[in-house]
């Protein structure tokens, strides 16, 4: 059973192993495949949100050019404000003079609370004709905004600027992504030149510099980098050409680490469930199959003892029961043999009377039952052939045979087959329990008269004694019965009751 025992404990230690193996391999490569997986999932994403920045920003760029170069428009608000109208990311549309101050204003306007621009940057970027895209400042209005800016150019002179204002934390340029799904939690943030946010779904982070931006020096690439709060996060990056921006495309590693703990938990979960079953179910099979062995050596060991026990098949499994029945079947017949063999032993070969061993076995169980009061009466009657020896002399040992055997005969149908005993040569005795001084007598003497008739003119001799009335003693009784039986013999042919 021991190895079998090792056999489930081996078991179990390979299904920790391939689990720590699974772990090993599912850590190492599903992992890692997956993290450069979304890496460049994120990197590749960005490309494309840069250049649908670009597109927009040069079709904001038009726009606002449209407007420098058309007079009309510019000196018509009503026209100025349809045009608007056509482009809802540009959220304001200023038109300054050469010397900064506001003529015409379009889109989204608040009461302005300067008049004159000629202080801001990108008048000055515009005014000496460049056009001119912003980082992200606060306008005004105290909004995030970019603006962009262009010259007004009359007769080969700049004449003015006109200005298209982008708010940002408004739904203008929010709106081009923030439709825009990366995965489950991936999202797009969208940094100035100088690192700070001018795109993030959340809004309030609009404006603020941004954490991962000091790491973004190639055009494009891809990194875990952390967040504001210090989380892990896939980052795809890639720079939009002209503005110098850069455009972010963010997962959380979270995501992914969720995932691999449920993978990891179910492994260790499952394992462990199935290395529970396969002990349990490897205890239960050892059981199974133990139960019987350890009852048939119990068995076996019993026999050794001399006790013929059989096994209740009933209590063990279909495939044990064949085996049990032989089992039984062999039990019985070595019991039954054994008997045969017990019983032989204790019967003298020539008379077929029980020999001196089955008389001194008689004697002890007879005794217990003395000592268990369970013994009422018995009567012990001793006989020898009166002249035996002349017998042997004149007619032979075979002759002599033949009377000792007929002698048994006549003592087992008047005492019965059990209670007679061959002590040795000529000499027998007849136990009976539970008999009648009465009864004791013509017992012996019936055996006597038969004699007298039957044994070629040969007789017997008897002496008889009588428990409890002669003595309490087993011994003692066989004692006084010999003493009776000394009597008999003084005169022979007779039968004496012993007599204190
Ligand atoms: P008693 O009347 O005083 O008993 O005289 P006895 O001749 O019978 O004397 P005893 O009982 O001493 O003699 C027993 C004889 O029985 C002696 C022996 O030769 C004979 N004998 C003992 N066993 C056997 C046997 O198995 N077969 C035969 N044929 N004779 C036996
Ligand atoms: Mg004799």
């Amino acid at each position: 059973m021991k190895f079998l025992y090792k056999v489930i404990l081996v078991l179990g230690i390979l299904i920790a192993l391939s689990c720590f193996v699974q772990f090993v391999v599912f850590n190492k490569f599903f992992i890692a495949n997956t993290n450069s997986l979304l890496l460049s999932t994120n990197e590749k994403a960005s490309k494309n949100v840069s250049m649908q920045l670009v597109e927009n920003f040069n079709k904001i760029q038009n726009f606002v050019k449209s407007v420098a170069a058309n007079e009309e428009i510019r000196e018509n608000q009503e026209l100025l404000n349809k045009f608007n109208e056509i482009i809802p990311e540009v959220d304001v549309v200023t038109i300054l003079n050469s010397r900064g101050d506001i003529l015409r204003m379009s889109g989204n306007v608040h009461s302005p609370s300067v008049s004159n621009l000629a202080y801001r940057d990108y008048f000055h970027q515009a005014i000496h004709g460049k056009t001119y895209i912003s980082n992200v400042f606060t306008g005004n209005s105290g909004n995030k905004i970019v603006v962009i800016s262009v010259p007004i150019v009359k007769d080969g002179s700049i004449d003015g600027v006109v200005v298209g204002t982008v708010k940002l934390q408004g739904t203008s340029l929010a709106s081009m992504f923030d439709n825009k799904e990366f995965g489950r939690s991936g999202y797009i943030s969208i940094l100035d030149s100088h690192g700070y946010v001018v795109y993030n779904p959340n809004k309030e982070l609009i404006g603020k510099k941004s954490v991962v931006f000091d790491k973004l020096q190639e055009k494009s690439g891809s990194k875990i980098m952390k967040d504001y709060s210090g989380k892990e996060q896939f980052v795809g990056f890639s720079k939009v050409s002209n503005l110098n921006w850069y455009v972010t495309v963010i997962t959380p590693t979270a995501d992914i680490m969720t995932s691999r703990n449920i993978v990891v938990y179910e492994t260790f979960l499952g394992s462990v469930i199935a290395g529970i079953l396969i002990i349990l179910l490897g205890i239960y099979t050892i059981k199974r199959y133990s139960k019987p062995l350890d009852k048939l050596i119990f068995s076996f060991n019993a026999l050794k003892d001399g006790k013929y026990k059989k096994i209740d098949s009933h209590n063990y499994g279909e495939e044990f029961q064949e085996m049990v029945i032989v089992y039984n079947n062999t039990i019985e017949r070595l019991e039954k043999e054994h008997n045969d063999l017990e019983e032989a032993a204790d019967i003298d070969s020539l008379t077929g009377a029980y020999n001196r061993r089955a008389f001194n076995n008689f004697l002890s169980v007879l005794k217990q039952e003395i000592s268990n009061c369970s013994l009422e009466s018995a009567g012990v009657l001793l006989l020898d052939i009166d002249h035996f020896k002349e017998l042997n002399d004149t007619s032979g040992h075979l002759a002599g045979d033949n009377v000792l055997k007929k002698l048994a005969q006549i003592m087992k149908s008047i005492a019965g087959d059990r209670s007679v005993f061959r002590f040795g040569g000529d000499e027998f005795a007849v136990v009976i329990r539970n008999v009648s001084d009465e009864r004791l007598l013509s017992i012996a003497e019936a055996i006597r008269l038969k004699c007298e008739k039957a044994l070629d003119g040969y007789t017997v001799s008897i002496g008889a004694a009588k428990y409890p009335k002669d003595t309490y003693s087993i011994d003692k009784l066989i004692d006084f019965a010999d003493k009776a039986l000394y009597i008999s013999k003084k005169s022979r042919n007779k039968v004496t009751i012993f007599v204190k």
